[in-house]
């Protein structure tokens, strides 16, 4: 058989097993429009700082409305092992309608097997959020000044 139609099938980006790996990374994680369907976009901030206040590291994510709802990360202090969400503020601001909401936490993950000293980096977290307009029902009439007293 002739095989005139030699087509390249090569996309950019991520393959199909790449994409299996991304996406199977959490089968419960919901995306952003299914879980907060009136959040248009939201990106949050994190820096982290030891407790003497010297910065470890910052990170920034921004999440579309396809993408998966993890608001999880690890602490890069001593612990190794601990992990911070946001997901319950997250929650908060997206159903208060906060555009912006800031947070600090702090790591309470001990520093070792054994050890009784607690890890205490901090993180420090901003989150923004775009909302979609929400539908409008009838246009409230300006509220109208009274006429300046002579
Ligand atoms: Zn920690």
């Amino acid at each position: 058989m002739a095989n005139f139609f030699r087509k390249r099938k090569r996309t950019p980006g991520p393959n199909k097993n790449e994409l299996k790996v991304m996406r199977g990374r959490d089968p419960h994680q919901s995306r952003l429009q299914d879980r907060f369907p009136s959040v248009e976009k939201l990106s949050i901030h994190f820096s982290f700082a030891t407790d003497r206040g010297q910065l470890l590291g910052e990170e920034d994510r921004v999440y579309s409305a396809d993408d998966g709802c993890d608001f999880r990360v690890e602490c890069p202090g001593r612990c190794g092992s601990g992990v911070f969400s946001v997901e319950k503020k997250v929650d908060e601001s997206a159903n208060a309608r906060l555009p912006v909401t800031e947070l600090s936490a702090t790591c309470a993950q001990s520093i070792g097997a054994g050890s009784s000293e607690l890890c205490g980096c901090v993180l420090k977290c901003r989150i923004e959020m775009r909302f979609a307009p929400e539908p409008v029902a009838a246009p409230e009439p300006a509220p109208v000044d009274p006429p300046p007293a002579p």
